[in-house]
Order: C-alpha cells, then sequence, then structure tokens
C-alpha cells in the first residue's frame, strides 16, 4: 500500500488533518499531537504565515525581549514536531467534505480524515508597487499593533481609506509626531465614528485622491512617491514608515461552497466555538477573525479548534 506521506498508507483514517502553519494551525497541531491525535499538518509552500514576514514581535506573551517573526514560528513548528505533529510542506490543493472520512488532497495525494481543523489565514492586500516587497519589514508594514512602537517620533503614511486603515492611523498617533493617511478618494468608506475620530486628532492628515506609486528607501523606507490621481501630480513625500491598510483576503476559497463564509469569505463559526456548519470541521484564526487578527488570538483559537476537535471525535468515535 502507497504511503500518503505521513509514514501511514493511503488508506489510513487520520484523526484529524490540520490546514495551515501559522499561529492557529501550528497551536492547533501542539495541542492535537499532546492529546494522541497524531495530526497531519498540510502546512503549505509558504509555512508559517504572516509571522514569516515580521521582523521583531514583541507583544507576543513569553517572550520579554521580543522574538523574530521566523524563530518564533520555528518554535511553534518544533513544539508541534516534538509531540508527533507530521507536515506536510505542500499546499493543500482540493477539499471534500461533502462524505466521510473528509478527503484532502495535496496534489495527487488524498488525505483522509475524520476531523479537519481550518487554519489558512489571511492574506493583507498590497498596493503592488515598486519597493514595496523589497521594504517589506523594513518600513512597509500592514499591522500597525504589531510594529508601531517601532517608529517613534517619526511621520509615517498609512493607505487607504476605511476602518482599518483609521484605526491603524489612530493608534500610530501614540508614538508618530504625524500620521499622514492616503485615500485613493475624496470620502471615506471608514464609519463615521472613526472619521470623526481620525478628524479630530490633531496628529492624524490626509492627501485625498492621492496613491502610492512607488516606495522609496536605501536600507529603510524614507519616502514614497504619491500621485493625485485627478490633477496627475506627483510628489515625494518623505516618511519614516508606510502602513499599507487597505484590507484582507481570507484565505478560504479551498472551501468554497462546502463551509459557510460570509460576503467577504471569512469562515462562520459558531458563537464561543470554532465549529463550522460541517460537523467535525473547526475552523481558527485569522480566516475567522477580521477583529483582531493576532498571532496571540489566532493561536488562542487553535487551541479552541483543537479541544473542540478533540471532544468531537470522542463523542462520535462509536458512530464513526
Ligand atoms: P475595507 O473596508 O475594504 O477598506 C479598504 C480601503 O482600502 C478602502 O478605503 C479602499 O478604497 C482602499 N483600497 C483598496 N484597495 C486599494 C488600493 N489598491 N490602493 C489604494 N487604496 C485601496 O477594509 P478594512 O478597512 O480592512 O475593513 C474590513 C472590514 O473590517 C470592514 O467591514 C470594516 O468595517 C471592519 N473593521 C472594523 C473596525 C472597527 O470597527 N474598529 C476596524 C477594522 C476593520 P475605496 O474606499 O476607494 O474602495
Amino acid at each position: 500500500m502507497a504511503d500518503d506521506g505521513s509514514g501511514r498508507d493511503s488508506d489510513a483514517v487520520h484523526d484529524l488533518v490540520v490546514v495551515g502553519s501559522g499561529p492557529a494551525g501550528l497551536t492547533a497541531a501542539v495541542y492535537a499531537s499532546r492529546a494522541n491525535l497524531r495530526p497531519v499538518c498540510i502546512e503549505g509552500i509558504g509555512a508559517g504565515g504572516q509571522l514569516m514576514l515580521t521582523t521583531d514581535v514583541e507583544n507576543y506573551p513569553g517572550f520579554p525581549q521580543g522574538i523574530l517573526g521566523p524563530e518564533l514560528m520555528a518554535h511553534f513548528r518544533a513544539q508541534a514536531e516534538r509531540f508527533g505533529t507530521v507536515f506536510v510542506t505542500e499546499d493543500a490543493t482540493r477539499v471534500d467534505l461533502s462524505e466521510r472520512p473528509f478527503r484532502t488532497w495535496v496534489n495527487e495525494r488524498l488525505f483522509l480524515s475524520r476531523a479537519l481543523i481550518v487554519a489558512t489565514g489571511a492574506t493583507p492586500k498590497m498596493l503592488g508597487v515598486p519597493g514595496e516587497a523589497e521594504f517589506l519589514a523594513r518600513g512597509v508594514s500592514t499591522c500597525a499593533t504589531c510594529d508601531g512602537a517601532f517608529y517613534r517620533d517619526v511621520d509615517l503614511l498609512v493607505i487607504g481609506g476605511g476602518d482599518s486603515a483609521l484605526e491603524e492611523a489612530l493608534f500610530l498617533t501614540r508614538f508618530a509626531s504625524k500620521v499622514t493617511v492616503v485615500h485613493r478618494r475624496k470620502e471615506l468608506r471608514a464609519s463615521k465614528i472613526m472619521q470623526d475620530r481620525a478628524f479630530s486628532n490633531p496628529k492624524v492628515e490626509f492627501l485625498w485622491d492621492a496613491i502610492v506609486d512607488e516606495v522609496l528607501g536605501e536600507q529603510t523606507v524614507n519616502a514614497a512617491r504619491v500621485r493625485n490621481v485627478i490633477t496627475g501630480a506627483v510628489d515625494v513625500v518623505a516618511t519614516g514608515g508606510i502602513f499599507v491598510a487597505i484590507g484582507h483576503t481570507p484565505n478560504s476559497t479551498l472551501f468554497t461552497g462546502q463551509l459557510e463564509m460570509d460576503d467577504q469569505g471569512y469562515i462562520g463559526v459558531a458563537t464561543g466555538s470554532s465549529a463550522t456548519n460541517v460537523e467535525g470541521v473547526f475552523a481558527c484564526g485569522d480566516v475567522v477573525d477580521h477583529v483582531y487578527r493576532q498571532a496571540v488570538t489566532a493561536a488562542g483559537t487553535g487551541c479552541m479548534a483543537s479541544i473542540d476537535a478533540e471532544r468531537w471525535l470522542e463523542a462520535s468515535a462509536t458512530s464513526l
């Protein structure tokens, strides 16, 4: 019988498959492996999630001196591996939740499982302009809560006009000398209350009808080329950092039509639980959460998903 890559034969029915390997997926894997479920974690080609694109993480409890994002994720992974999680370092390509056991494919390889945890995360939308990728984590950030404290007494740009952009801008005023919100239109999409707060904050300014065409810098970001979309005028605006806050895309397309989602694609779970609309399928982390989006909250919901899966497996053991 062929090996499915997990050390077990391809007809084996695993107790649990975890899809995703950010803080949510790996915490689920740590808990599930310690509960002897021998989970298979399909960690993806870009294993580790958004923290792999972060430098210093200062707000993950337990690391008083801070820790590098990739190093933190390596610790998570080693901990899951220590207790018996089997990793598959490829992307899950297809799932079928209509039959039991559930079926998850990695290209031609099929994994059968009684329970499934979805921890596929979300991807911050990026501008896609020159310099942006190059300076990511060196002056370009997608998370003010994570990185704001590194930008004391400098002028910052925040890109976007929604609630996230204004929330990030207001948060950054705690550190920055000035925060300029660059928005591509003249009207904000953000809620009235957030607009009122931003307009009344003396540290927040606005550049209307404007987009960033290029991120400029040397070792780190020092300016942005900003274009007025009405007049076409181009200006080089000096800045110590650029926070891109134009929304996130939940990584849930693999489950479209199989799991209930909201209109943005965030997977729905029962209040106070990780249970999706399909019994035995649990979801956690940023693919569920468009509010907190923190490593520690993702890890928390990953723990919930594992405990939920464990209890569900136990309760349904006789019927499977
Ligand atoms: P959003 O509401 O979709 O806003 C995205 C913003 O980015 C929009 O202003 C959009 O401009 C702009 N944008 C999109 N693509 C762009 C591009 N390529 N270049 C320049 N600008 C671009 O996303 P969000 O602010 O992340 O909010 C997502 C959801 O979470 C919303 O429902 C929001 O209310 C909620 N949320 C709530 C809170 C809160 O209540 N405290 C905080 C954060 C988020 P246009 O306006 O021109 O489309």
